[in-house]
Order: C-alpha cells, then structure tokens, then sequence
C-alpha cells in the first residue's frame, strides 16, 4: 500500500488570464490523485469545518480516504498564490496554516502496514512524527519548499536523515544549502541522508542524482499551460506511485520514474487545481510515455 501525508488545501491562484479562489488543492492531494494512477493510494491528512462536501467526493472517488480527519472546529489550510505572465514564477501572497498549526496525526490501523510512504511537502516536525506511526516502510521519500526551509530548516535538514529519496524544486535546493549550483546541490541532499535526490527544473527538466551519477531529463514539451500549481506534487506523486508498481530500486527504475513525474507534471498544469489529472486515463499517459520516448531517442 502507498501511503501519502501532506496537506489537503483550500488554493486561491492568480494568473493573469484568470483566478480560480478556494479550489481544491494541497500538496497531499495533488500527489496521491497522481500516484493513483498507478498503484492504490491512501492519503492522510486534516480538513476543517468549510471543506466542501463536493471536494470530499472526488477524493473519495479516487483514493482511500480513512485516514483524512475533518476538524469542526478549524477551517481548512488556505494557500494564496500568483503567477507572472511566463507562468513560472509563483509569488505567496498568504499562507494560511489554520487546521494543520496543531494537528496531530494519526493513521488507521490498516495504514500502519503501509510499504511505501510519501511525505508530500508538509511541516516537517509532522512528518517526521507521521514516520512514526507506520511499522516498516520499504521506501519514504520527502518533499519540501520554501516557507518550511526558511521558518523550520534544521527540522528540514533532520527529516532528510529519515527517509530514502527527496524530491524538491531548484529555487529550494539551492535555498536550502545556499548553493548556486544544482549538481552540488544535489550532493549536499545526497549526503544529509537520501540515497537518491531529485531536483526539478519545470520547464527545463528535473536532475536525478543516484549511485553518485547525475541523470538530467528533458521535461515534456507543454504547449498550453493555464495553472502550474501542484506540477512538483503531481511528478512527485508519479514518480512514488511508479516506484511502487515496480517495486524495486535501480537505476534504470528510477530514470522510469522521472519520465512519469515529467508526464503527469505535464497533465497537471494544463487546466487549473486537481482538474485535468482527475480527468486522464491510463491511455493517455501511455500515449505520452511513448511520444517522450520518440523524442527523447536518438
Ligand atoms: P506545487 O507542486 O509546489 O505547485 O505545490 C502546490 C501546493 O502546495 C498547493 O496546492 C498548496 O496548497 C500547497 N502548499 C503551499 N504552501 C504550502 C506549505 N507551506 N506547506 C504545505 N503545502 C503548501
């Protein structure tokens, strides 16, 4: 089983072409959608009280959702954000943490087996406490951005000594080390604990660092782009989820799964929130992989 923790949110995006306000977002939810895509996934995370119960059905729909707590008492974490013209750079406007400030996590007994755990981008004191609730996964990888790197670094740094993978995004690697350059940046992640490192570039690709080799990749080619949010948590979500199908760890295995995270990166900003991924079938992705083979091959 694979499960994932991390936040299930409430996303206010602007571009300048539109804005979509209280749409349902959160790192969690934006990777177990993508990671259900190839293997059964759970998800653990807290809503609050102005959840709405349409929101709760899709979920519902797409993923095991016993381990999600409704607060009535706290509303749901809110993110704010806003894009540029280019629609790559995102600027935070809010963060509004509400029920995630003082939560408490739990999973249900049927979690605790759980062979494979994504610790989608989260407090990181919670997921390491979350870590510790599961039995005896086979592999954790972690996420984490910006807000976490600046107010709770030393947490970042010692939740890496807990897992086997990270995955995060250039702008915070080189944040979190104050390094310039992305090769040593993934490195420096390497040698603070994971056995593997991914760093994602957005439209110019994603580096894995792996058995001390560096593998950059080619990110698909999106013509259309209307909302980038949750494009790292759907390749993050992929990429765990395809690990979990095979069920092994190699070289090989691993540039498989960056090719998925690059593909179900790409499905994800083509439409604003959850909405195109919810929307794709298995054909779709394997039309992609192969088109991202021809390409890629010479
Ligand atoms: P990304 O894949 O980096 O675009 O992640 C976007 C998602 O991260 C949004 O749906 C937000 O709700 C969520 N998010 C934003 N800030 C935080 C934070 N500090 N902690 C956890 N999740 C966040």
């Amino acid at each position: 089983m694979l499960t994932v923790f991390g936040t299930v949110a409430l996303d206010t995006t602007r571009t300048p072409f539109h804005t979509v306000e209280r749409t349902l977002g959160g790192t969690a939810t934006f990777s177990s959608i993508s990671a259900s895509k190839y293997v059964p996934t759970s998800i653990v995370g807290i809503v609050g009280h102005d959840f709405p119960t349409s929101y709760l059905q899709i979920l519902k729909n797409l993923l095991d959702i016993r381990g999600l707590t409704i607060s009535e008492k706290e509303k749901t974490f809110h993110y704010d954000s806003s894009f540029g013209y280019d629609l790559s750079k995102r600027t935070t406007n809010k963060t509004e943490l509400n029920v995630i400030s003082n939560y408490q996590s739990t999973i249900p007994d049927e979690y605790i087996d759980s062979e494979y755990v994504y610790l989608a981008n989260n407090d990181p004191m919670q997921n390491m406490n979350v870590l510790n609730l599961f039995s005896k996964p086979r592999l954790i990888i972690c996420d984490t951005m910006d807000f976490w790197i600046v107010n709770k670094r030393e947490e970042v740094i010692k939740m890496m000594n807990k897992v086997d993978g990270i995955i995060l995004n250039e702008a915070e690697a080189k944040l979190l080390f104050k390094e310039s350059n992305i090769f040593r940046c993934a490195r420096l992640l390497n040698s603070n604990g994971p056995v593997f490192a991914v760093i994602n570039k957005g439209e110019n690709g994603s580096l894995l660092f792996y058995d001390n080799e560096f593998y950059p990749l080619p990110a698909y080619p999106t013509e259309f782009i209307k909302d980038p949010t949750g494009a790292g948590d759907s390749f993050g979500g992929a990429f765990m989820g395809y690990l979990s199908q095979q069920g092994k760890i190699d070289s090989r295995t691993l540039k498989n799964a960056m090719v998925h995270g690059n593909i179900m990166g790409s499905f994800a900003i083509e439409d604003y929130g959850i909405d195109k991924l919810v929307k794709i079938s298995s054909d779709d992705i394997k039309k992609r992989h192969e088109k991202y083979k021809e390409i890629f091959s010479f």
